[in-house]
């Protein structure tokens, strides 16, 4: 499970339906919503960050409202097409977590909006971002406002996981599953739309777990180069000593940027990414030593390095240290100390590192 995250930028200059990659079965689902004129006022985008939710948003939006659409796309020459590329379309709205939370403040401010008629004269579309993080008292606010919405407005609420949201606010909305891209696809958009080499583009459509939006922060952030320190860094703690260990713990924790790009906070990599990065190297030694398909390995590029590693792992212990890889990034979500969480992460790997085979150093 990721954090929160803010589309990246190229993630967030698409408008019509035909500049979004994958999501055929959404895209299908929306037009035929909208060719029939019968249109549902409340939508949950349901996915992990970055595949497209917003965009497809801001396409419904064109197509609802564009003077001339042709096939459901914007004519992107008409006032409408042009306030919704520059971002000012006033009949389009966010609201997004003010903090951690979406708080009843914003939810009474946006039933004052829609208490007025379309700017447009045609349909408004507002978007909750990550709906889940709405308070008790937010969520109760919004349920009548969802439940009979003033005429012309559409809300599309939008979250990873259906089941953080109340279900008497799920069960008001039409549910739209947004899926994961494949690897080929993203792969492919990546060397076509990015420049990025074939070998490089398949290890970042593989890292961003299907997540375009993902996959163009990694690209923004260098993560390719931070990509080869972290993991060295990982090699290191196979058979550094527990102090040196202990040491690297500490100094990753510093620097103000910690959190990284699944953050919402800055595009700067950072610890969780390390962490993340660890385990596609953790998910391939298991994948190798349980003699799975090479085609799944994430870290292609460094499949000889991954062979004679994984021997040193028994197969239990990988499983163990990608549980304590997964524990240690649900603690930073938490906001528990990174220190601590970074110092019993390394000494758990190192412990499961050296029930194997590997060369230790002191222990
Ligand atoms: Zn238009």
């Amino acid at each position: 499970m990721r954090l929160p995250l803010e589309p990246a930028n190229g993630d967030d200059i698409y408008m019509f339906f035909s500049q979004i990659i994958g999501q055929e079965s959404a895209k299908d689902f929306l037009k035929g919503v909208i060719s029939r004129k019968r249109i549902p006022h409340g939508y949950l985008f349901t996915g992990i960050p970055g595949i497209g939710k917003t965009s497809t948003a801001r396409a419904l939006t064109v197509a609802l409202n564009c003077h001339d659409p042709l096939e459901l796309d914007g004519c992107g020459r008409c006032p409408v097409c042009h306030q919704i590329s520059g971002g000012n379309f006033p009949d389009f709205l966010s609201v997004r977590p003010d903090g951690q939370n979406i708080r009843i403040e914003q939810v009474r401010e946006l039933n004052r909006k829609l208490s007025f008629p379309p700017v447009s004269g045609r349909y408004r579309v507002t978007v909750i971002h990550q709906a889940a993080t709405m308070t008790g008292e937010a969520a109760n606010a919004f349920l009548k406002t969802l439940e009979e919405p003033p005429p012309q407005n559409i809300l599309i609420l939008t979250t990873t996981e259906p089941y953080d949201l109340l279900p008497t606010i799920v069960s008001r909305c039409q549910r739209v599953a947004f899926r994961p891209l494949a690897v080929e696809q993203m792969a492919d958009w990546l060397v076509t739309e990015r420049d990025q080499e074939r070998r490089m583009a398949n290890i970042l459509a593989r890292a961003s777990e299907g997540s375009l939006g993902v996959a163009l922060k990694m690209l923004e952030s260098d993560y390719l180069k931070k990509r080869g320190e972290w993991l060295s860094t990982l090699t290191d703690l196979f058979t550094c000593s527990k102090a040196d260990a202990l040491d690297m713990a500490v100094t990753a924790t510093e620097g103000k940027n910690r959190w990284g790009l699944r953050s919402s906070e800055t595009n700067e990599t950072g610890l969780m990414d390390m962490l993340d990065t660890w385990e596609t190297w953790f998910r391939d030694l298991l994948l190798i030593r349980v003699g799975g398909s090479q085609r799944l390995i994430i870290n292609r590029d460094s499949v000889d390095q991954l062979k004679s590693l994984a021997a040193g792992f028994e197969t239990d212990n990988l499983i163990k240290a990608l549980f304590a890889l997964d524990r240690a990034l649900k603690d930073l979500r938490r906001m528990r100390s990174p220190a601590l969480v970074m110092e019993n992460a390394v000494l758990n790997l190192k412990r499961f590192a050296a029930a194997g085979s590997i060369p230790m150093g002191e222990q």
